[in-house]
């Protein structure tokens, strides 16, 4: 793209950025603010960081004004300011005069309503969201956002300007919260849920989801992002689907923030902070005992890895018992089958050899109803059992202290560091995962994005690991519906209720198996 005037309005946190990756791709940018001190920030930032890369020249070609009025020779002006939509609303309506078209007016807006603000302008085919990420020059994703009458030179337009500021641009509808604020909202909203629910803590939840692969837990993303923001992403997105029950905020976070609580910038969260350091005690890596010994495993597809794990660790799998010294049986089937091979077994051998029970879309509960000896029956999680350095495990209520050692050590002859957690449906990595595959399932539904482009998004947006669908693959569409349909039969709420797009591939994908 050839060389292009860009203004950029607003010159906070997303506006200088978004001013410095501007410069980077050597466009001439008008930055304009109210507040001058705002303005020798941004300039500050802008200095900085060019003599870094070498090109401290590039700042002649940053252009710095309190007056809105210097945005008029720009040919695309993106619009930074605070996230109100009355506000926008003015500057949007100021600005159709300043630059009127062909110029392009974005919004760098995350959950407002793009048609809301184009609404304002007298051409609101020439308005669009362009959404960066922070730090704007870092974060590789940009979402293009068509709001209802946004046309496709628009788009085009801003899709080739991000392009040439080294940005990999996703294109999106207009509905609450685009793909990211969208599809990451169960990341924050399950955890808050699990904490509350007192299924597990925070540091459990965060060490959980860490070994899944994601960069961040949900409470330490949450510290870093802000509760207070946190909590206004999740209120917009209820508040702007009237009420859709996958994005009602938690009570708990509302209350950290009416005590100021807020995370890192106020020097607590959910964990403390000194001088922005997070305190606190790293996990205790796990010590391997070299116990060795069979394991008798049922058949069953809901731990996949397990075998290897088990090979790793010096044991040896058994499908029969015999005669043979039993270090543990694992049970790694579904619904009703789980119950009935658990009495078998619970029938046929000695009390002190536990009893390992997938129950991602079962309960514990269930699955010990009619044994002899509930106590040493053992949930885990079988999906998420291969990933990282740590396992979950669900302890019943009559579980005893003797299985709890054993089987803590089976676990930690993984490698593994066991967590032990609370019964909850989908317990706590499955939860959230099955929950981001839902709700990309629904944003694609709903023709927000394609498949790819929604796992784009959450790979380049929030460095997921995997996109949330492509996770769906891997898992089985058939299994994440399962654990989605066990919490809706648990909880009874609407909330879990399965995308009817994930539904159909849940389908597609049992049919084709048959
Ligand atoms: P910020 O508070 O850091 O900066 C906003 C700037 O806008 C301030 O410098 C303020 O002086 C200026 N401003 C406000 N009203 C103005 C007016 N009438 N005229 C001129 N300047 C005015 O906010 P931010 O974090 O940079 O966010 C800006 C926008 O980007 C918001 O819409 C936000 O939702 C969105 N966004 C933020 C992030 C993030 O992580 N911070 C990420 C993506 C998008």
């Amino acid at each position: 793209m050839k060389k292009t005037r860009i203004g950029v309005l607003g010159a906070g946190a997303m506006g200088s950025g978004i001013a410095l990756a501007a410069l980077y791709a050597d466009h001439e940018v008008t930055l304009t603010d109210s507040s001058p001190e705002a303005l020798d920030r941004a300039r500050e930032y802008a200095v900085e960081h060019l003599s870094r890369k070498d090109l401290s020249e590039r700042i002649q070609q940053l252009n710095i004004s309190q007056d809105i009025g210097a945005l008029s020779g720009s040919e695309v002006v993106i619009e930074a300011a605070f996230e109100k939509l009355e506000l926008k609303q003015e500057l949007f309506a100021q600005l159709d005069r300043i630059s009127p078209a062909p110029a392009i007016l974005a919004t760098n807006t995350s959950t407002l309503s793009v048609t809301a603000i184009a609404a304002m302008t007298s051409s609101p085919e020439r308005v669009a969201g362009m959404h960066f990420f922070n730090p704007a020059p870092v974060m590789r994703l940009v979402e293009i956002a068509k709001g209802a009458s946004t046309s496709q030179d628009t788009v085009e337009t801003l899709v080739q300007l991000a392009e040439s500021m080294g940005k990999t641009p996703v294109v999106t509808g207009d509905s609450p919260g685009f793909i990211v604020n969208r599809v990451a909202r169960p990341f924050y909203g399950e955890a808050l849920r699990l904490l509350g629910e007192r299924v597990a803590g925070y540091e459990e939840i965060d060490l959980l989801i860490e070994a899944a692969g994601f960069p961040m837990g949900p409470f330490e993303l949450m510290d870093l992002i802000g509760l207070d923001v946190n909590l206004a992403a999740a209120t917009t997105m209820y508040e702007s689907t009237y009420g859709e029950p996958r994005y009602r905020p938690h009570w708990l976070q509302r209350q950290m923030v009416e005590s100021g609580t807020l995370g890192r910038k106020s020097g607590a969260g959910f964990y403390e902070y000194d001088g922005g350091e997070k305190r606190g005690t790293p996990p205790k890596a796990p010590e391997t005992s070299q116990e060795s010994g069979y394991v008798l495993v049922s058949d069953g597809s809901w731990a996949p890895e397990l075998g290897k794990l088990l090979g790793q660790a010096g044991y040896t799998m058994s499908e029969t018992h015999g005669d043979l010294p039993l270090a543990a049986v694992v049970v790694n089937g579904r619904e009703e089958g789980v119950r009935d091979v658990v009495r078998r077994y619970d029938r046929g051998l000695a009390p002190n050899i536990p009893i390992l029970c997938q129950t991602v879309d079962v309960d514990l509960s269930e699955v010990g109803q009619g044994t002899y000896h509930p106590e040493r029956i053992v949930g885990f999680d079988g999906l998420f059992l291969a990933a990282g350095n740590a396992a979950t495990l669900v302890q019943g209520p009559d579980l005893a202290d003797e299985i709890r050692l054993t089987t803590t050590d089976l676990i930690s002859s993984f490698g593994k560091q066991p967590v032990w957690v609370e019964e909850s449906p989908g317990m706590v990595t499955p939860r959230i995962v099955c929950c981001l595959a839902n709700e990309a399932a629904f944003a694609v539904g709903e023709g927000v994005a394609g498949p790819t482009e929604v796992d784009i998004a959450m790979e380049l947006g929030v460095n997921y690991p995997t996109g949330p669908l492509a996770w769906a693959e891997q898992l089985g569409y058939e299994r994440v519906a399962a654990v989605l349909d066990h919490m809706a039969r648990v909880y009874g709420e609407e909330r879990y209720r399965v995308a009817p797009w994930l539904r159909k591939m849940a389908r597609q994908k049992e049919s084709r198996a048959v």
